[in-house]
């Protein structure tokens, strides 16, 4: 007799993976070098990288000389 077959999961047609930085679930050839196309651009698309593009460098940076022109803070040298 024949040894019964493994049951293959007929309900995954690709493989799932999940993109190493915020683990989203995606097809492997959608993910490249394991990076969904969120990650790869720059931008994660889940909570494990809160805040993350919440404020753009460049405004943190005018607001905190704003603040600092408002405080009125003396430079120390010059
Ligand atoms: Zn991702």
């Amino acid at each position: 007799m024949l040894p019964p077959e493994p049951p293959e999961p007929a309900d995954t047609p690709t493989a799932l993976v999940e993109c190493v930085i915020c683990r989203a679930p995606g097809r492997a050839e959608a993910l490249v070098d394991g990076e969904c196309r969120a990650c790869r651009e720059g931008r994660g698309t889940s909570a494990s990288v809160p805040g993350r593009a919440a404020l753009p460098p460049e405004l943190v940076r005018a607001l905190a000389a704003e603040a600092r022109a408002a405080a009125r803070v003396p430079t120390p040298h010059r």
